[in-house]
């Protein structure tokens, strides 16, 4: 299927240059990447992978150094403008103008983008965001999830195509968290491309129909969310042994599984092909008695370096079992 591009960037590359004191830094090492037209797209990286530079770019914040990008059609280059005016950027920090209010703050940043004024939707895109009620308090009396709310709001006034949130729920509590996914999601449904960025992968998880993950400015991979969950959702699960063991039971010989020690025997776990209650009851089959057992999940780290460790080494400091070309 071809389906139009909301955002295509090929080759993008940008190279932060040191000053004196500081070394140069690879920010985005020739990043290829579309994100479909419609789509809820999560651009998932640990904190200084790279994400903000990406965003920034698009939002001409930051000059690329190399590659190129287009935005609903339009090249970032060539047509500035137009590249710009198809986005609106939820920046991370959390700063409103303290002494206007929220309609106040959308009707001048309406002007900013030079949006005529029966052409506004001040009123209605403060219902989208469920700040009707607060349309006329001053924005130093708004809490901090409504402040956030106003930041989307105030990225949507000239009524782009698409909306980029920067960590969205970066230090937010898990309810305000919850409250502003339902936000996002409303706004693409009501039609809007979403691309956000977070370094946590619940989040993701939760939001998103495609991940994009980014280690070390290095796309690593860009998957439908449930086909990338297949991949990495792994859990540990670690039995401490009543009778030390010396070598693995016969019956538990499919399972992906160590001996960590003679009575600590740890099973990997593929949650999306084996339930935990089969393997408790091939545990239970094998003659085993449980002292105790404990569970572990795969952390974001682990699946970068899980993600990471296919494709080249180089990034990464060898570890015994890896041999050097
Ligand atoms: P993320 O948003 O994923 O946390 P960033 O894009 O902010 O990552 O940063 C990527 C890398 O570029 C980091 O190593 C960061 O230190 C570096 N970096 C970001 N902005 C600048 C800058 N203005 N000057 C120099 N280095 C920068």
């Amino acid at each position: 299927m071809t389906q139009e591009a909301a955002i295509e960037v090929t080759g993008l590359k940008k190279l932060y240059r040191g000053s004196g004191k500081t070394a140069p830094v690879l920010a985005l090492d020739s990043i290829d990447l579309t994100i479909p037209r419609g789509s809820i797209f999560g651009l998932l990286g640990p904190n200084g992978a790279g994400k903000s530079t990406f965003i920034n770019i698009l939002a001409g914040l930051v000059r690329k150094t190399a590659g190129s990008a287009e935005i609903w059609g339009f090249d970032l280059d060539k047509y500035p403008r137009n590249a710009r005016n198809s986005i609106g950027v939820v920046p991370q920090e959390l700063f409103i103008d303290p002494f206007f209010t929220p309609f106040e703050t959308l009707e001048m940043q309406a002007g900013l983008y030079g949006v005529p004024k029966r052409a506004r939707r001040s009123r209605e895109i403060l219902r989208m965001v469920q700040l009707e009620d607060k349309a006329d308090a001053y924005s130093r009396t708004l809490s901090g999830g409504m402040k956030r709310r106003l930041l989307v709001a105030k990225a949507m006034v000239h009524s782009p195509p698409i909306l980029i949130l920067d960590e969205p729920t970066a230090g937010v509590d898990v309810e305000l968290r919850q409250q502003l996914w339902e936000n996002i999601r409303k706004l693409h449904a009501a039609g809007t491309t979403i691309v956000l960025t977070t370094h946590y992968l619940e989040e993701a998880e939760n939001l998103c129909e495609t991940i994009a993950i980014i280690n070390h400015g290095q796309l690593v991979a860009c998957e439908p969310t449930e086909v990338l969950l297949a991949r990495i959702d792994e859990k540990e699960m670690i039995f401490d042994l009543a009778e030390p063991l010396d070598e693995v039971p016969a019956g538990l010989k499919g399972y992906n599984l160590h001996l960590e020690r003679p009575d600590r025997m740890v099973i990997q776990v593929n949650r999306s092909t084996t339930t935990v209650g089969e393997i408790l009851e091939s545990v239970h089959q094998a003659g085993l008695t449980i002292r105790d057992l404990s569970t572990s999940e795969t952390d974001l780290e682990d699946v970068f370096l899980q993600l990471t460790r296919p494709s080249s080494g180089e990034d990464q400091v060898p570890s015994d079992d890896q041999v050097d070309d």
